[in-house]
C-alpha cells in the first residue's frame, strides 16, 4: 500500500489551477475536511463519466431511480446501520485528534486492518510504536465506536443522512414489484449523494464526508442466481481475480474467464459472476486502464456476517497504490428480511407454487467520485502538464479558436461553436493569448481537439483541426467538421483519416 505522500503538489496543483476540484470548503472561511467543489473541468468530466455509467447500467436493462437522501432512525435501525456502521477511534492523549485506527494502520503499513478486532488493532498501534500524525504523541489504550452516520432532526423524528444509496433502493421493493410486473429480476440503479462523517478524511476526494454514489441493486431469486439470463455472453469475459487464498499466501491475482471462476468456486454463482462482468465493464467504460483494475475476495474478517460473495474492484493509483472503487456483493435475502421483519410490511412474495419467496439482492456499488479522479491520477503528465484523458471521456470535447479577434474570424468561430453545442458536444471557446498559449492552456484540461478558425475560412470554409496527444493537425470542410469530431471521439477514426495533414 501507497501511503498518502505520492499524492504530488503537482497533481493537486493542477487540479486546482484548472478548475477541476477545489477545496476543502469553504476555502475562504476555516474550511471543513472532506467537502470539496468540483469546479468547470472537474464538473464536466464528472457528468461524462456518470452518464456513461448510466449508458451501462440502461444498456443491461436497469432503471434508474431517485430517492431521498434524508430518512427517519428505523429505517437505519432495520438495516443495521445504527448498530454496526461505525468505525474504530483512536484519540491522542495529547492534542487529542481522533484518528480511524484501521487506516492509520493501513496507510503506512501493507496490511488489511479492516477486519482487526479492537484488541488487534490496540496491539498493532502499540506493537509499531504507531503516534499520533498531527503532534507525534501516543494514543489513548481504547477503541471508540464512531458512527459514520450524520443526524438531523425533521419534524421531531430522528433522522440520517443516507451513507449509502443502498438502503433507500430496496425500500421500494413493493413498488418495483408491481411496476415491473410481478417478474424477477429486477434491476435498478441510483447515482446521488451520500454522507459519511468519516472522523479524518483524507485522500483528497477518495474519502469525503459528503460524496456522490452510484449503485446497481438487482433482486433475484436464489435459484435465478445458478442459472443466469445472459450468463452466455459474459461467460468468456476476462478478468483478474485475486481470492482471499492467494492473498493469505501472498500469490498474485489470477487472470481468469468467468467461466472458470464459476466451474471452479472462486464465484459462488452465474449471477455473482454477471455482477463482477457489469462493475469490469463500468469501469472500462470510462477508460480506466485494464491492467490497472483487479478483483480482491473479501477476506473472512472483512465480510459482512450475510454476505455470501465480496469483492472489491480495486484501481491502482499513482497517487494511492492499490485503492478500493467498487464492491460487488451478494446480500442473500438479509435486506428484505430485515425490513419485513422491522416494518408492518412483508416484502416477500409467493411463487407459482404458492410458496414464500424473500428476494436476494446482488448489488454493485460505488462512487463516481474515485472513478473521476483516478482519470485525473492515471493520466496526468506531468513533465508535459497535461490529462491524457481518453477522449471518449475528456471534459471538453473540442475547443474552437478564432485565429485573432477581428476580421470577422470571431463570428465564424462562434458559428463553429454553436453548430458542435447543438450537436451535443461540450465545447469551449477561447479567443485570448497565442494559439500556442491556447493549445497548452487545452492540453492541461485534457481536451481532445481543438479547432482554428483563420483567414483561409474565409476564403474556402476550412479550418484546422488538431489533436491532443500528438499535437498532428489535419484541415477540413466546417462541413464535415460534427461527423469528424463523432468519429474521432467514439469511433475508431484516426486524425489523418479526417482531413488533409497540416505539415
Ligand atoms: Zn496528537
Amino acid at each position: 500500500m501507497t501511503s498518502e505522500d505520492n499524492f504530488s503538489e503537482e497533481l493537486e496543483a493542477h487540479l486546482t489551477r484548472n478548475g477541476f476540484i477545489w477545496g476543502p470548503e469553504p476555502e475562504i472561511y476555516d474550511s471543513l475536511a472532506g467537502f470539496y467543489t468540483y469546479g468547470p473541468m472537474g464538473k464536466l468530466l464528472k457528468n461524462k463519466l456518470e452518464d456513461k455509467m448510466s449508458r451501462v447500467f440502461k444498456q443491461e436493462k436497469f432503471y434508474e431511480v431517485e430517492a431521498p437522501i434524508i430518512m427517519p432512525e428505523e429505517v437505519w435501525d432495520a438495516s443495521g446501520h445504527l448498530e454496526t456502521f461505525v468505525d474504530p477511534m483512536v484519540l491522542c492523549s495529547e492534542c487529542e485528534g481522533s484518528y480511524r485506527a484501521d487506516k492509520l494502520i493501513e496507510e503506512d503499513y501493507d496490511v488489511v486492518a479492516d477486519g482487526f478486532s479492537d484488541e488487534e488493532l490496540l496491539e498493532f498501534i502499540d506493537d509499531q510504536d504507531i503516534t499520533c500524525p498531527s503532534c507525534g504523541g501516543e494514543f489513548e489504550q481504547d477503541i471508540h465506536d464512531y458512527n459514520l452516520m450524520m443526524e438531523t432532526r425533521v419534524a421531531g423524528r430522528e433522522s440520517y443522512s443516507r451513507p449509502e444509496t443502498a438502503t433507500t433502493t430496496y425500500l421500494p421493493f413493493k413498488r418495483y414489484w408491481r411496476f415491473f410486473r410481478k417478474k424477477l429480476p429486477i434491476k435498478v440503479f441510483q447515482i446521488g449523494k451520500a454522507f459519511r462523517n468519516e472522523i479524518s478524511p483524507r485522500q483528497h476526494v477518495l474519502r469525503g464526508r459528503e460524496f456522490t454514489q452510484a449503485e446497481g441493486q438487482i433482486f433475484v431469486t436464489e435459484e435465478m442466481k445458478h442459472d443466469w439470463d445472459g450468463y452466455d455472453r459474459i461467460r468468456d469475459e476476462e478478468v483478474r481475480l485475486w481470492s482471499a487464498e492467494e492473498q493469505e499466501k501472498e500469490g498474485s491475482p489470477v487472470t481468469m474467464s468467468l467461466e472458470e471462476a464459476v466451474d471452479s468456486g472462486e464465484v459462488t454463482s452465474e449471477g455473482y459472476a454477471w455482477s463482477l462482468y457489469l462493475a469490469w465493464e463500468l469501469f472500462r467504460s470510462v477508460g480506466i486502464p485494464e491492467d490497472r483494475m483487479r478483483f480482491r475476495e473479501h477476506q473472512e474478517d472483512e465480510k459482512a456476517h450475510y454476505a455470501e460473495d465480496a469483492w472489491d474492484l480495486e484501481v491502482e493509483l499513482d497517487s494511492f497504490g492499490w485503492t478500493e472503487c467498487c464492491g460487488v456483493h451478494d446480500r442473500g435475502d438479509y435486506d428484505l428480511s430485515q425490513h419485513t421483519e422491522h416494518s408492518p410490511e412483508d416484502l416477500s412474495f409467493k411463487d407459482n407454487h404458492g410458496k414464500e419467496v424473500m428476494p436476494h439482492i446482488l448489488e454493485i456499488a460505488f462512487g463516481t467520485d474515485r472513478p473521476t479522479f483516478a482519470l485525473l491520477d492515471i493520466f496526468f503528465d506531468e513533465e508535459e502538464e497535461r490529462l491524457q484523458i481518453p477522449t471518449h471521456v475528456a471534459p471538453v470535447d473540442v475547443a474552437v479558436f478564432p485565429l485573432v479577434t477581428k476580421d470577422g474570424l470571431p463570428d465564424i468561430a462562434e458559428e463553429v461553436y454553436r453548430q458542435l453545442h447543438e450537436r451535443r458536444f461540450d465545447v469551449e471557446y477561447d479567443d485570448s493569448g497565442s494559439i500556442g498559449k491556447r493549445y497548452a492552456r487545452q492540453d492541461a484540461k485534457g481536451t481532445a481537439l481543438c479547432v482554428t478558425v483563420d483567414y483561409d475560412t474565409k476564403e474556402d470554409d476550412t479550418v484546422t483541426l488538431r489533436e491532443r496527444d500528438t499535437s498532428d493537425q489535419v484541415r477540413l470542410n466546417i462541413e464535415d467538421l460534427d461527423g469528424a469530431v463523432q468519429t474521432y471521439l467514439y469511433g475508431d477514426a484516426e486524425l489523418r483519416e479526417l482531413g488533409e495533414p497540416v505539415e
